[in-house]
C-alpha cells in the first residue's frame, strides 16, 4: 500500500488555492503499481458476485474499467450531463458551487444486477452519493463502492449513510 500511496502527488494550491490535489497521474503511469492498486481494490469484492462495475467520469473509468476486468463483470460509464445519447436517466447534486448531473443510459443496468461503485477520490461524497441515486433508480442491487482515495476531513463517507460497504484504498 505504502508504494501506491508514493505514487500519488500532492498538488498544493489546485484547483484553486488552499486545495491540496491528489494527481493520480503517477500511478497509472506506473504499471506495478498501477497493477497492485487494481488488485488490492478487487480484492475485497471478490466472491461476492460483482456482475456490473459503474465507473463515475472521469477517473472513475480507468479504475472501474480495470476493476471491472478482474471481476470478470461488465463496466458501465455513469457520465457529465449531455455526453450519452438518450434516453438516459439522471441526478442532480450539489457542488460547492452550483449543481452538476450524473447519467446513465436507462437501460445500462437490468433489475437486480448486483452493482459495484467505483471512483478515484472520495472528497465531500457528493458524486458518490449521486452515483448511489442513480443506480437505484435504475432498479440494481448495490454491492458496495471502492474509491482509491479517501479524503477522511471532508467527511463524505457521512453521506454514505447505511452499512452498504464503502472501501477506501489510502485515506488522507
Ligand atoms: P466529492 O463529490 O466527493 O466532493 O468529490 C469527488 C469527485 O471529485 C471525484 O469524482 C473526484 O474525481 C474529484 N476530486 C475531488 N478532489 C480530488 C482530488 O484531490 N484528486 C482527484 N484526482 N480528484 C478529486
Amino acid at each position: 500500500m505504502q508504494q501506491i500511496q508514493s505514487l500519488i502527488r500532492a498538488v498544493p494550491d489546485f484547483p484553486k488555492p488552499g486545495v491540496v490535489f491528489r494527481d493520480i497521474t503517477p500511478l497509472l503511469a506506473d504499471a506495478g503499481g498501477f497493477a497492485r492498486c487494481i488488485d488490492a481494490l478487487a480484492e475485497p469484492w471478490q466472491g461476492s458476485g460483482v456482475q456490473a462495475v459503474c465507473g463515475i467520469e472521469s477517473r472513475g473509468f480507468i479504475f472501474g474499467a480495470a476493476l471491472a476486468q478482474k471481476l470478470h463483470a461488465g463496466f458501465v460509464p455513469l457520465r457529465k450531463p449531455n455526453k450519452l445519447p438518450p434516453p438516459v436517466v439522471s441526478v442532480d447534486y450539489q457542488l460547492e458551487y452550483g449543481v452538476d448531473q450524473l447519467q446513465a443510459r436507462n437501460d445500462a443496468l437490468r433489475p437486480g444486477e448486483r452493482t459495484l461503485i467505483v471512483d478515484d477520490v472520495l472528497a465531500t461524497g457528493g458524486t458518490l452519493a449521486a452515483a448511489r441515486a442513480l443506480v437505484e433508480q435504475l432498479g440494481a442491487r448495490l454491492v458496495g463502492a471502492s474509491v482509491v482515495i479517501e479524503l477522511a476531513a471532508l467527511q463524505g463517507r457521512s453521506r454514505w449513510p447505511d452499512g452498504t460497504p464503502l472501501h477506501g484504498l489510502l485515506r488522507y
